[in-house]
């Protein structure tokens, strides 16, 4: 199976090799989807595959460490009503599940194309984007 997980480090659990573990420790394959971190903590966005056991037991490792973990359950969704069409998330999203609509110059959401990266989160002016968790 596959997950989605939002994880927050505190300072300790910055400089933990987490994963590396996950695939050493637990067998898992992990796909970081995002991750803004340094020596003082931080958030990153991973893809975990492996079995449901094996997932369990490397959530349970990362609460252990310190590390707060949130299942991403539903994806990524966008408020349409504050979304102003500026373009700005269009170039960054790294599957193109943002598109410009050459008819209209509206900027279309394809959701079934986002893999809740979440680097147009930050990017976008109006915060029209959001991960739900
Ligand atoms: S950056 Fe935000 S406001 Fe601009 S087009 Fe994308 S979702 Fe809409
Ligand atoms: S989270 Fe945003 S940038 Fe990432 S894939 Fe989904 S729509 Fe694209």
């Amino acid at each position: 199976m596959k997950t989605k997980l939002v994880l927050n480090f505190n300072p300790e659990a910055s400089n933990l090799p987490i994963t590396h573990n996950l695939t050493a420790k637990y067998g898992l394959l992990v796909n970081i989807l995002r991750a803004e971190i340094d020596e003082v903590g931080g958030k990153m966005v991973i893809e975990v595959s492996g079995k449901a056991d094996s997932i369990k037991t490397g959530i349970s490792y990362l609460k252990e460490a310190g590390v707060g973990v949130r299942p991403i359950k539903e994806g990524v969704r966008r408020d349409d009503e504050a979304c102003t069409h500026c373009g700005v998330c269009i170039s960054i999203c790294p599957t193109k599940a943002l598109i410009l609509d050459s008819k209209t110059h509206k900027v279309i959401f394809k959701e079934e194309k986002c893999v809740a990266c979440g680097v147009c989160i930050d990017a976008c002016p109006p915060r029209a984007m959001e991960i739900l968790i």
